[in-house]
């Protein structure tokens, strides 16, 4: 897997784990602790006790246990976030970084004001998606690798996951490329890519969208 290197120091803002409870619901359906506690790099007791605060604040919710999702204003919230992030990464994909590169450092830019990022939004030409084909504002639709047929794919959108982005970059798989969906199997799909045959856990290829290719 390729390295990026991460400056950030080692807190992590409220704003970070209302965009990865964001992702985990527009891309799994569902936002559990483990997962939040994986992406984010902190212990899932650390995480529960941010997800309290978040939720004393009207921001989150308990769907049930260890599951949560966000309320209207977590959303508001979230989404503005989000799409500060994508402009961003935007913006670094131009000065030559990696699709995993742009998600890192992004994070580590996005806390910048409203009007530097208006700026860079309008000097790029008001782009409509981020480097992981995701809606700037909004959330990608489609079918997920997980649940797609035999036959040829094109990625579309992939959800802005470390677990995630980390997978496509060691198998050098992009937005735009084209797999072969082999087989579906309970857990897991198998692709054919590069003339080489991957197996995809459903916990990644649910966070990868295709769309059929002719
Ligand atoms: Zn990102
Ligand atoms: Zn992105």
């Amino acid at each position: 897997m390729e390295t990026v290197r991460e400056s950030r120091s080692t807190k992590v803002a409220k704003e970070d784990y209302l965009m990865v409870i964001r992702i985990l619901n527009d891309f799994y359906g569902e936002a559990s602790l483990t997962l939040i506690a994986n992406e984010l790099g902190v212990t899932p007791a650390t995480a529960h006790k941010v997800i309290e605060h978040l939720s004393n604040e009207g921001y989150v919710v308990k769907l049930s246990r260890g599951i949560y999702t966000l309320t209207d204003n977590g959303n508001e919230l979230a989404g503005k976030m989000l799409g500060k992030h994508r402009i961003l990464e935007v913006f670094l994909g131009i000065l030559g970084f990696s699709q995993l590169e742009t998600h890192v450092y992004a994070h580590e830019l996005e806390h910048v004001n409203d009007l530097v990022i208006d700026k860079i939004y309008n000097m790029l030409g008001k782009p409509r998606v981020c480097p992981h084909g995701n809606p700037i504002y909004g959330k990608p639709e489609g079918v997920r690798l997980s649940k797609s047929y035999p036959g040829r794919v094109i990625v579309t959108a992939v959800a802005e996951l470390k677990s995630v982005l980390g997978f496509l970059a060691s198998n050098r798989i992009s937005i735009n490329d084209t797999l072969t969906v082999i087989r579906r199997r309970k857990g897991n799909v198998t692709v054919e890519f590069n003339g080489r045959q991957i197996i995809i856990d459903d916990s990644i290829a649910s966070g990868i969208i295709v769309m059929e290719s002719r």
